[in-house]
């Protein structure tokens, strides 16, 4: 297998129709009719074509492109239309809220792993959002297996590049690729990867009959992002291990799965080839953290994650199951040195 470096350049060399180097912005959503061409962009796209190329190499299965992470993760569950679903208890809030309201609709019902049986899905996000928990995907995949039941792995915060869930047991894997793998917070997707091609292949069917394919501009920059992905998620995460262990003893608690005390340090080092660049750690309480980040100046007060520019965010103020004090960081490519600092002037002027 080639390096991710060497694939997120390489994988999708043989799909270009032009003789142009950079991949040009197609938008046209109908094509004149010839013999074998395409007909409508619901139908296929080359960028999209190229970006599922690219991703699904990197994940190691077959890629379906989508206009958001949701879109990528509602579409899945819809296709695998499981009677029960597990969640784990530390979760993306927006999957918890899908999985909720199609609970509430009775499309599925909830349970802990223990009660899932054949067809069902147990979904695992590694690491978790906001505490970065992490979750051995070997073993729940080996488990799953004995019983017929889906693994399906969000592998947002960890992305191809640290994580590949296929490669440990899991049936597919599910990206935000409007995080780290586009980079630039610019341009809005998701993607599943398969292991099967027969799945991929019935998720495509179903995404051009519902209508839910991404944009040309979103997938063409997703597709320039994804270039650059190796290269910027190790620089994040050596700066984000710097920030967490500058953070340890000065804050009450760090969620890190880089440091050693961190409840999943050991799986993520056996599994994962780099902690990533999500560093959550909690102050005192709800007022604390809001003085915290609105003393912060390099650091933008935003939601999302995984771009070239740091954020922060107090979790609290969008998922009501994150901890009153938790400030969750996206380390973007400024200096380690430079975010450091903007920490400890924004954490001395939040105490004094
Ligand atoms: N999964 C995780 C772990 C996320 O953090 C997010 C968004 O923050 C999503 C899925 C949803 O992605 P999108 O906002 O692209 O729909």
């Amino acid at each position: 297998m080639q390096d991710p470096a060497t694939i997120a350049i390489h994988a999708d060399d043989a799909l270009t129709e032009l003789p142009d180097v950079a991949p040009a912005i197609r938008p046209a959503t109908t094509f004149a009719r010839g013999d074998g061409g395409r007909v409508y962009r619901r139908e296929s796209h080359e960028t999209t074509e190229r970006l599922e190329a690219v991703l699904g190499a990197l994940d190691g299965g077959h890629a379906v492109a989508y206009p958001s992470g949701m879109a990528a993760a509602a579409s899945l569950l819809r296709r695998l239309s499981p009677r029960l679903i597990s969640l784990p208890h530390d979760v993306y809030h927006g999957v918890r809220a899908l999985v909720l309201q199609g609970a509430a609709e009775r499309a599925w019902g909830v349970s802990e792993p223990g009660g899932l049986a054949a067809g069902d899905v147990w979904w695992v996000e590694t690491p978790s959002n906001p505490r970065c928990l992490v979750t051995d995907v070997a073993a729940v995949a080996s488990d799953a297996r004995s019983r017929g039941v889906y693994v399906v792995v969000d592998s947002t915060f960890a992305t191809p590049v640290l994580l590949r869930p296929l490669a440990l047991g899991a049936d597919a894997v599910v990206h935000s690729s409007t995080k780290f793998i586009a980079g630039h917070s610019d341009a809005m997707g998701g993607a599943v990867v398969c292991s099967d091609p027969g799945l991929a292949d019935s998720l495509r069917i179903r995404r051009t009959v519902d209508g839910s394919v991404p944009g040309s501009l979103d997938t063409w920059l997703t597709l320039r992002g994804v270039r650059t992905l190796p290269l910027r998620v190790e620089r994040q995460s050596a700066t984000a291990s710097a920030v967490a262990q500058w953070l340890v003893g000065r804050v009450p608690r760090v969620w890190y799965p880089g440091l050693a005390d961190h409840p999943g340090h050991d799986v993520a080092a056996a599994q994962m080839a780099g902690f990533g660049g999500i560093v959550s750690f909690e102050v005192a309480d709800a007022a604390a953290a809001r003085r915290v980040v609105g003393a912060l100046r390099l650091f933008t007060v935003a939601t999302s994650l995984g771009g070239v520019e740091s954020l922060a965010e107090h979790r609290a103020v969008v998922d009501p199951e994150a901890p009153p004090g938790l400030i969750r960081l996206s380390i973007g490519l400024e200096a380690a040195g430079d975010l450091i600092g903007d920490l400890e002037a924004a954490l001395a002027g939040a105490v004094a």
